[in-house]
């Protein structure tokens, strides 16, 4: 036998058991983020590479180093999404959606793409749902966008999350504070690994998000940028913080958090769980009032996260969440006859009453039908036989109880409408 093509390195099947997960998952998405006005926005899997570059940075890791890019036929440069708001900002401006809204909520969910080191709850093909609210410059907002993350958590029944949040400030904010973080770091160059070196001068507020023990170390004595923070950065933050207090949302504040992407100003957030181990984070956000004019649109505040799916079924106890999806009917068909009336009545049934309905495709015997029947927890089994053809009537049998009765062919509709 040759070998067998297998998937890429990072990538993952989500085979019918587990993608009833994703289902409910996905299916509370779309009812949670509802109830506070967002609405669903889809945007293409690819984008121009530019539009990457230009908004998350380009001494990000994501952009120094994991993007999946390409020069395609026509010789466009392009790269597989590896997050969502530069494609829904993108949009926004595009299609000019602040002209006709002064506020935009959208929510999504969508598959996305880095090459990162794959390994529990990392992927290179991952899932992330997420919302961006675009218009509004008030700490209510930010607020009500770390209470829409948080709370969706916990309407999942999902225990032990924290929330960490802190203020990175606005543009003039962080350029004091890359200068005082710089002039404290100068010093231990040469301890710091070679791409933290390298962001030493150009962008040091990328060295706080290190995950290298030794770094760490360094990173704990330097100044914090909540010190820099002009009055209208304080009181916005401030503010922040009072509107969580009101909805009694547990969080703490994480002065080194700064996040990945350069494009957040002011309110930064993350929620982690603890339970996940080494990729506990489950999403992350922030405040990106400078976003929309980088990206060529008219200068506009705007807030949003972004929370992986795999991350947050691995943090589900996932057995509480298997869906009841067995069938309604098992057609049991035995002979060629039978697979005519089978045929017929499975499409009536589903069809005008919406059942779920299985019919055998391999022409396998009465006994191993009514095995898979049983298997499959079918609420009923309707069986056609030479008999039952030689009668005109169906065997049907309540598989919960046993009991079974004949019922003629064109009386199987009306008999499921006196039992269901
Ligand atoms: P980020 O867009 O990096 O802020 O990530 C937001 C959330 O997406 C994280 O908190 C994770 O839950 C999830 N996430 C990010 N990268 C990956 C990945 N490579 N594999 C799985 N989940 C990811």
């Amino acid at each position: 036998m040759s070998d067998i093509i297998r998937n890429i390195k990072g990538t993952k099947d989500i085979l019918p058991d587990e993608a009833i997960i994703w289902q409910y998952v996905e299916s509370k998405i779309h009812i949670f983020f509802k109830q506070y006005g967002y609405s669903e926005i889809r945007t293409p899997a690819f984008e121009n590479t530019s539009l990457f570059k230009r908004s998350i940075g380009a001494d990000t890791d994501i952009v120094s180093k994991e993007m999946y890019s390409w020069t395609d036929q026509g010789g466009n440069n392009i790269t597989l999404k590896p997050e969502v708001t530069a494609s829904v900002i993108r949009t926004y401006i595009q299609n000019s959606l602040g002209k006709i809204n002064p506020i935009n909520k959208f929510y999504y969910i969508d598959s996305l793409f880095r090459r990162e080191r794959p390994q529990k709850g990392r992927y290179r093909q991952f899932h992330q749902f997420g919302v961006e609210s675009i218009g509004s410059q008030y700490p209510e907002q930010d607020a009500e966008v770390i209470a829409l993350a948080y709370n969706f958590y916990h309407y999942l029944g999902l225990k032990n999350i924290i929330l960490k949040i802190n203020s990175i400030g606005s543009k003039e904010t962080r350029g004091i504070y890359k200068k005082k973080l710089h002039d404290y770091l100068l010093p231990y160059k040469k301890d710091l690994t070679e791409i933290s070196q390298k962001r030493l001068d150009k962008n040091p507020l990328r060295i706080l998000d290190t995950k290298v023990n030794f770094e760490i170390d360094i990173i704990n004595n330097a100044p914090n940028i909540v010190d820099c923070l002009n009055d209208d950065d304080k009181i916005h933050f401030d503010n922040v913080l009072n509107f969580l207090n009101k909805m009694n949302i547990k969080y703490s504040i994480d002065n080194k958090l700064v996040r990945g992407l350069d494009y957040y100003s002011r309110t930064v957030f993350e929620i982690q769980c603890e339970q996940l181990g080494a990729q506990d984070a489950l999403c992350g956000g922030g405040r990106y009032d400078n976003l929309i004019e980088n990206l060529g649109g008219k200068s506009t505040p705007a807030i949003g996260f972004a929370a992986g799916i795999e991350r947050l079924i691995l943090a589900l106890d996932i057995k509480k969440y298997i869906i009841e999806n067995s069938p309604d009917v098992y057609i049991v068909s035995v002979g060629e006859n039978a697979i005519q009336f089978s045929i017929k009545i499975a499409n009536m049934l589903r069809v005008n009453k919406n059942f779920i309905v299985i019919t055998d495709t391999l022409r396998r015997g009465l006994k191993s039908q009514m095995k898979e029947a049983n298997k499959l927890n079918s609420k009923y089994a309707i069986i056609i036989g030479d008999n039952e053809i030689k009668n005109n009537k169906a065997t049907i049998k309540n598989m919960s109880d046993g009991n079974q009765e004949t019922v003629i062919f064109d009386n199987i509709e009306s008999y499921f409408n006196t039992i269901k």
